[in-house]
């Protein structure tokens, strides 16, 4: 699949036009990327800018090798997988893609179509923008500790990009979300560290509460060592890291021999030029209408990561109906003189079937 969208590329700089599409997809994370299918089915077509050079976002570029355990009808699923069925899903609807370059401005023509122009100066022309640039540019939040620099990739990992690493190593993972609870559980439950040590600095955690629950269960059976009300204070190592600092609240310091430290404290949003955009912004997220996922500039929709709403949940899950629901009213911005009806019909009283119509008003 990321053949395809290296030749798409390729033949895109080596013609030099402006692109023209339906859709425009600033972001190509797994929210772009379902968004092409849905968008397809509506028979519009996507044209997807991202500035990292694959497809993927968070997904491939941080954790392609944890399993994801909340997609409808995948129990369990590698972040990488998913983006290639994504992209499998999104093919029959031929999308264009600009990898590896951010977009920079946004533009309207004397048509009232957008120009989205990238740092390399490519052109891409449509009636609709959608962004789904998610965290925007990635940067790890760090813990405050004075000498963690110096143990970057010595034994420091901000993320985790390929377990096998950590084959028969002492990992300490510190934080209390779902990235340090799955990890934890993954590098244990598949005997792939040799010791898991788990550092959070309360006693109640953020994450999902079934991964919390079997946390809590491989504590007590031994497979994870779990220390709560406590911080990674300190490193200690010659030429990497040796030793870790852990200080417990009441029972104060306590050295742990170890070769690797993983905080995995979540990553700092930082939207890069979508802020300049003229976007209404909120908490570095953009605001939008949930109604359609609508942004304050007509004809430019906010999905996945990126935007921000009341009860807004940053899963993947939540991503694909947002972007599903913005596709169908930017079909009724395109073509305001069809419509498109998701009709119910009622086959029995058991069973009811979803049949998406079309009108030719
Ligand atoms: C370690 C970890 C574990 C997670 N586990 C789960 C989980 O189990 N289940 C779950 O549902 N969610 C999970 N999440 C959250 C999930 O990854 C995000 O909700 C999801 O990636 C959001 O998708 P997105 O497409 O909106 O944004 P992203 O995946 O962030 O993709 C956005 C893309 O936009 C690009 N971009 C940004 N600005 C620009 C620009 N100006 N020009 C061009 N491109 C731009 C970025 O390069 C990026 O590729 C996890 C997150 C992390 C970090």
């Amino acid at each position: 699949m990321q053949a395809i969208a290296e030749v798409s590329v390729i033949l895109q700089r080596q013609i030099n036009i402006m692109i023209q599409t339906d859709i425009i997809i600033i972001g190509a994370g797994p929210v772009g990327l379902f968004t092409v299918f849905e968008a397809g089915l509506l028979k519009l077509r996507c044209h997807l800018i991202d500035s990292l050079p694959q497809p993927g976002g968070q997904c491939s570029e941080i954790y392609p090798k944890k399993p994801i355990y909340d997609i409808p009808g995948f129990p369990s699923i590698l972040a990488g997988e998913l983006i290639d069925n994504l992209m499998e899903q999104a093919a029959p609807f031929k999308p264009g893609f600009t990898l590896g370059e951010a977009a920079l401005s946004i533009d309207k023509d004397e048509e009232g179509q957008f120009i989205v122009t990238t740092v390399k100066g490519t052109q891409h022309r449509a009636p609709i923008v959608m962004i789904a640039g998610g965290l925007g540019v990635f940067e790890p939040r760090k813990p405050p500790i004075d000498n963690i620099t110096d143990f970057e990739d010595k034994g420091v990992e901000y993320i985790i990009r390929n377990p096998e690493m950590y084959q028969d190593k002492v990992c300490v993972i510190a934080g209390g979300g779902d990235s340090a609870l799955d990890w934890s559980i993954y590098l244990a439950e598949r005997k792939i560290a040799k010791r898991v040590v788990l550092v959070h600095r309360s006693s109640s955690f953020r994450g999902h509460l079934d991964s919390v629950q079997r946390v809590i269960d491989m504590a007590e059976a031994g497979e994870i060592d779990l220390v709560t009300e406590a911080e990674v204070t300190g490193l200690a190592g010659n030429n990497a890291l040796e030793e870790v600092i852990v200080t417990h609240q009441k029972e104060g310091e306590k050295r742990i021999a170890a070769d690797h430290f993983i905080p995995l404290f979540g990553l700092k949003p930082s939207l890069g030029p979508i802020a300049d955009w003229g976007l209404e912004i909120e908490k570095s997220a953009i605001k939008v209408n949930t109604l359609d996922y609508s942004t304050n500039i007509p004809g430019i929709y906010a999905i996945g990561d990126v935007n921000t709403y009341e009860n807004k949940l940053k899963l993947i899950l939540c991503g694909f109906h947002e972007g599903t629901l913005a596709v169908q009213s930017a079909f009724a911005r395109i073509h305001p003189e069809k419509k498109n009806v998701l009709k119910m019909h009622q086959s029995n009283s058991y069973n009811v079937c979803l049949c998406l119509v079309w009108y030719s008003g």
